[in-house]
């Protein structure tokens, strides 16, 4: 689960890491409002679950409260990389002097937190790591023994060497603090990523100081259960739209980028759904629109709600269905389908391939029904080559 910037920015608040104290805004009026208490000049930034809002003019330095209304109006309302902004952040705009890179990650295959500094802070940091890798520092923590000081203080001497940004000495003491802050955050919230960027060298009265000028946060959304704080923060409004009605229903659905829905019990025969998909799609840039398994006993209504989800996805072209039928009997599954057809009419082609008990009947049943869009596949590998030709042609 994702933060947005403002609530990343207050759990940082909260584990005593510097930031801008802004006020949120959802008209024109209240940014308007919160510039006024806050006195220009102040920054306007779009609230969005997505990066580079900065690049897409998502971020607005205004000198006047007649210029953060405008910036407000604006921006409320722009779609930033399909996300539409409902909220904006009004904060004090900051002297930057620098803009450095800090986040604390988990590295899956070394498996412990990774702690990454840059001295190459503010812009995309997916392109500084595929142009000059060797200017991202990397620490990993040890979770049994925790953050050390000798770990932090190598972070801070290659930061104060680097090019870019280099961390001035008056400010070694400060970012281990900060440091140490963003790891304790990033254990004690469960997060999966805690990330800094800009982590800002500003000015203020006349000194230097650090300060977190943007935040972002992923909480692990198997911990929310624990986190009853941030489980309440969840903004399903910023979510891909199915995802929420998906987990209503407690079907585990993820929105991709592909064109074929795919509907599949079982966490891993979806995901090797998805791979056939590739394999076969991959070359004429088709692939899996969606992660989904219906889980438990692909019911008519389980089936019909899953349906709808994909559908709900405009990028839709085909649909495959992969069930197996192990507790769940193929005939039920085909009754289900159909139910879930009379329920959700949709004209995308689709194709299904059912096996295990009961399948042949299952599928006599489909083929029975006479559905001219419905493609009954005799293995899996036609049915992803099937939804490959008809995503293609469609
Ligand atoms: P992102 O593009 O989505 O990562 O949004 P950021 O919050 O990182 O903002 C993008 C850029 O806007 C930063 O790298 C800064 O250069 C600039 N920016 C953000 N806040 C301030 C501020 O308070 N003052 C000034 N002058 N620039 C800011
Ligand atoms: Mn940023």
């Amino acid at each position: 689960m994702d933060l947005h910037e403002f609530q990343a920015k207050e759990c940082f608040e909260r584990h005593g890491i510097p930031v801008a104290r802004g006020q949120t805004a959802a008209t024109a009026g209240q940014a308007a409002e919160a510039a006024e208490r806050l006195r220009p000049p102040v920054v306007v930034k779009a609230q969005v679950l997505t990066g580079g809002r900065g690049k897409a003019g998502g971020v607005k330095l205004c000198r006047s409260v007649a210029e953060a209304r405008a910036a407000a109006q604006a921006i409320l309302g722009m779609d930033i990389r399909g996300h539409t902004v409902r909220t904006v952040l009004v904060d004090p705009a900051a002297d930057i002097r620098g803009e450095l890179y800090l986040a604390v990650t988990n590295d899956r295959a070394a498996r412990r937190p990774l702690i990454m500094a840059s001295a190459a802070g503010g812009m995309d940091i997916e392109a500084v790591n595929r142009e000059t890798p060797e200017s991202i520092l990397r620490t990993h923590v040890d979770p049994q023994i925790g953050l050390r000081d000798y770990q932090i203080a190598g972070l801070a001497s290659g930061l104060a060497r680097a090019r870019g940004t280099a961390l001035p000495a008056g400010l070694r003491h400060p970012f281990a603090v900060l440091a140490r802050s963003l790891y304790d955050c990033f254990r004690a919230t469960d997060a999966t990523l805690c990330e800094i960027n800009p982590l800002a060298v500003v000015a203020e009265d006349g000194r230097l100081a650090l300060r977190a000028l943007d935040g972002k946060m992923s909480i692990d959304a198997n911990a929310l259960f624990r986190q009853g704080g941030l489980a309440e923060v969840r903004d399903a409004s910023a979510e891909p739209a199915g995802e929420a009605e998906a987990r209503a229903s407690g079907i585990n659905y993820v929105k991709l980028d592909g064109q074929i829905g795919c509907m599949v019990n079982g966490a891993g025969l979806a995901m090797a759904t998805m791979d056939l998909v590739g394999h076969f799609g991959g070359a004429h840039g088709i692939g899996p629109a969606n992660f989904l398994d219906v889980s438990g006993g692909a019911s008519a209504q389980q089936v019909a709600t899953g349906l709808r989800i994909i559908l709900s996805d405009a990028s839709v072209r085909a649909v495959l269905i992969n069930i197996f039928g192990g507790i769940t009997r193929g005939d039920e599954v085909a009754r289900g389908i159909m139910a879930a057809l009379e329920e959700v009419p949709t004209a995308l082609p689709m194709t299904i391939r059912l096996a295990g008990t009961n399948h042949e009947e299952g599928m006599r049943m489909l083929e029975e029904a006479g559905l001219a869009n419905v493609t009954v596949a005799q293995s899996l590998q036609a049915a992803a080559q099937a939804a490959v030709d008809a995503a293609r042609s469609g």
